[in-house]
């Protein structure tokens, strides 16, 4: 308040000073004038009275003239005119008389002043001469029926003479004007501090809008950024951990399309509202966008505390959300990265956090904590992903292997699924499970499902053209069924190979359908229109709802191996399975149970009617030219073993390699 008193006076105070000095200067100025007329009147007739234009011409008195010159003056200026010096110049600037002595001689030198009066202007002006401030003036001299100037009257006096009337009326001027500024000021204050308080507000309130979420009324991105930055300092200082935790919901946008926008808009106040009342005080939430939130958990001693918050915030959002009465479940894939372990800066702690979220999604965790293994901008993984790139470009490192799928009902082999191999030139064969996510991240999989489907394609003309009817099924990565020229480059493979689409089964996963599920419905649709067999793979592992599968436009259902891998053991794992045969049959789908390892396990599915297997009970999956000679075998086995009997469908004992 007392700052803006005197930063508001400032203006005041040289609106005044402005003020008077325009003020004094108009008023020294109009001063002079008035004061030059005086001198002017008293100098013409001075000279009119007393000399004649041949005095000025020849720049010479008779004494006579002179002496009357000096009592004239003397009556006229001394009690009129105080302290008034005259000269008598010549046009020419030839002095030849003055009101003393010592200044009637020489010549004044030529000066815009003498021009100007010269030219019948009379000059008034201030000027210092020998340290005092004077009034001088030029007056022109010009006699009764004459127009020319014939000389000049130089006047000198004190400038105070000339100002004397000025000062008088100017105090009273400045009086008036300081009341007036004051008074001014005193009424503008209130108001300018009025408008400040308002603005301040406002600004306050832009601020705080530019620093938080509408919707929550959380922090925002940034915000969150300065929060961590400063947390990270203090960390530095006091050498205790940071905690940075992600946390992302899990199918939110499901959630949100069934609830509508509004109640989603609910659900994630209410979320909010949750975390926060979670956390100490010394913690900081925030909304990072859509449904993605992150938590600073500062002055944490090591991970195992961590690990304590995430498992909290887990079991937090596991109690069901009431929103008009409808309960929604959520669930959330939390990352956590620790500073300074998981990055010494606030960027790097943020990405890792992102990436262990997403690793933690991935894998179908709660939560997970960074590591290099899921980075896939680790130096080890951006080699990786260098010679996969490499490989892609080159003929021989990526080889498909083919597993067979047998029909349970004819005890056929129908067909083979693509399963792809990195023949690594210094790490030997690595196996798709740790290049696969890989490709997924640097964005490979789009060549290298390609690659797969042009390498499969090509194999399957082969056995066509040796006489072996087989259907490749190749598996497509989530991220291709976004990928919106795929129907096309899949059609022109099968041109380019003269397969037809009947012969090719793409496999889908059902959590590679939920990030996008309209449009890669969308993109299925246009697959199936092509003619090409689809099968929804890993079937179980999903989130799959029941009208949703309805809508698919697959032929296929295969049952994950870890349900066929435990059936035998485990009564809730053969429950789903049996039901997945059943539900699927009602829907009018095919299912394939891929994992039979077991007679045992063939039996069981026998039994529940499954259609097809695939496992390691037929054979590992095989080199292309393994396969031919593989199926031979085994349709003279199945010949055998069906001798004398047609080969019954449903009977697996049609089935060789018993
Ligand atoms: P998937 O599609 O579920 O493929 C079946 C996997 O199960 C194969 O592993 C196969 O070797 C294995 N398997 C089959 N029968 C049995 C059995 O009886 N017991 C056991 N323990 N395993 C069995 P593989 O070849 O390592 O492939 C792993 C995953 O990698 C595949 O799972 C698939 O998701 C992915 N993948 C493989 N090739 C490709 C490809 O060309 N493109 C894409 N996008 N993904 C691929
Ligand atoms: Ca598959
Ligand atoms: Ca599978």
């Amino acid at each position: 308040m007392a700052t803006f008193g005197v930063i508001s006076l400032v203006p005041i105070l040289l609106l005044g000073v402005f003020l008077t000095r325009t003020v004094r200067s108009a008023l020294e100025t109009g001063a002079l004038a008035s004061y030059g007329n005086s001198v002017q009147l008293m100098t013409g007739g001075m000279t009119n009275l007393v000399l004649t234009p041949e005095a000025f011409a020849t720049g010479a008195l008779t004494p006579e003239s002179a002496a009357l010159l000096a009592k004239v003056t003397q009556q006229l200026v001394g009690p009129k005119l105080e302290r008034l010096e005259v000269r008598l110049v010549t046009r020419e600037g030839k002095v030849f008389w003055a009101t003393k002595p010592e200044l009637n001689a020489g010549v004044v030198p030529p000066s815009p002043a003498f021009t100007d009066a010269i030219n019948d202007k009379l000059d008034a002006r201030f000027a210092v001469v020998g340290g005092t401030r004077i009034a001088r003036f030029y007056i022109p001299i010009k006699f009764a029926g004459n127009p020319q100037v014939v000389g000049i009257a130089e006047a000198s006096t004190s400038d105070t003479v000339a100002t004397q009337a000025v000062n008088g009326r100017l105090r009273a001027i400045y009086l008036v004007l300081v009341i007036g500024l004051v008074g001014l000021w005193m009424s503008l204050f209130p108001i300018a501090m009025g408008v400040a308080r308002v603005l301040r507000r406002q600004v306050e309130e832009n601020e705080h809008l530019a620093m938080h979420d509408t919707l929550t009324g959380l922090p925002n991105r940034n915000l969150f950024k300065d929060r961590l930055d400063q947390a990270l300092s203090r960390s530095t200082r006091s050498g205790h951990h940071t905690g940075l935790l992600f946390l992302d919901l899990d199918r939110f946008k499901e959630v949100n399309d069934a609830l509508g926008h509004r109640q989603g808009d609910e659900l994630i106040k209410l979320i909010a509202h949750r975390l926060v009342s979670a956390v100490r005080d010394a913690d900081s939430v925030a909304r990072l966008g859509g449904d993605e939130f992150a938590i600073i958990v500062p002055d944490v001693s090591n991970s195992s505390t961590l690990v304590v918050v995430a498992e909290r915030f887990t079991e937090l959002l596991r109690e069901p959300f009431e929103i008009n009465d409808i309960t929604v479940n959520v669930e959330a894939s939390i990352g956590v990265a620790l500073y300074p372990d998981h990055g010494e800066d606030a960027d790097t702690l943020m990405q890792h956090a992102d990436i262990a979220m997403y690793a933690a999604k991935d894998g179908g965790l709660d939560y997970a904590f960074y590591s290099a293994e899921n980075d896939s901008n680790s130096p080890v993984k951006l080699a990786l992903a260098g010679e996969l790139r490499r490989a892609l470009d080159n003929d021989n490192e990526l080889v498909m292997y083919y597993h067979p799928l047998v029909d349970l009902h004819t005890g056929d082999v129908t067909g083979v699924e693509a399963l792809i191999r990195w023949n690594h030139p210094t790490r030997g064969f690595v196996y798709p499970d740790d290049f696969i996510p890989l490709a997924e991240q640097s964005g490979l999989i789009r060549p290298l499902t390609l690659k797969a489907l042009d390498l499969s394609l090509a194999q399957c003309r082969r056995w066509h053209d040796q006489g072996l009817d087989l259907r490749v099924a190749v598996n497509l990565s989530a991220r291709n069924l976004r990928e919106p020229d795929l129907p096309d480059r899949v059609a022109a493979l099968l041109r380019r190979h003269g397969v037809p689409a009947s012969h090719l089964e793409l496999e889908v996963t059902e959590s590679g359908l939920l990030s996008d599920p309209d449009y890669a419905n969308t993109l299925l649709c246009q697959l199936s229109a092509l003619g090409i067999h689809l099968a929804l793979d890993d079937f179980g592992t999903g989130y799959s709802s029941l009208s949703y599968l309805k809508n698919l436009p697959v032929n296929q259902l295969k049952i994950d191996r870890s349900f066929v891998n435990n059936m035998s053991e485990d009564a809730t794992d053969a429950m789903i399975v049996r039901s997945v045969i059943d539900l699927a049959h009602n829907l009018g789908l095919n299912v394939t149970a891929e994992g039979v390892e077991t007679l045992n396990q063939l039996d069981h599915l026998a039994n529940l009617s499954c259609d097809t297997i695939q496992g390691y009970h037929l054979t590992k999956p095989l080199p292309a030219d393994e396969i031919a000679a593989w199926v031979s075998g085994y349709n003279e086995q199945a010949s055998q073993n069906t001798e004398g009997r047609s080969r019954s469908v449903r009977n697996p004992v049609s089935i060789p390699f018993q």
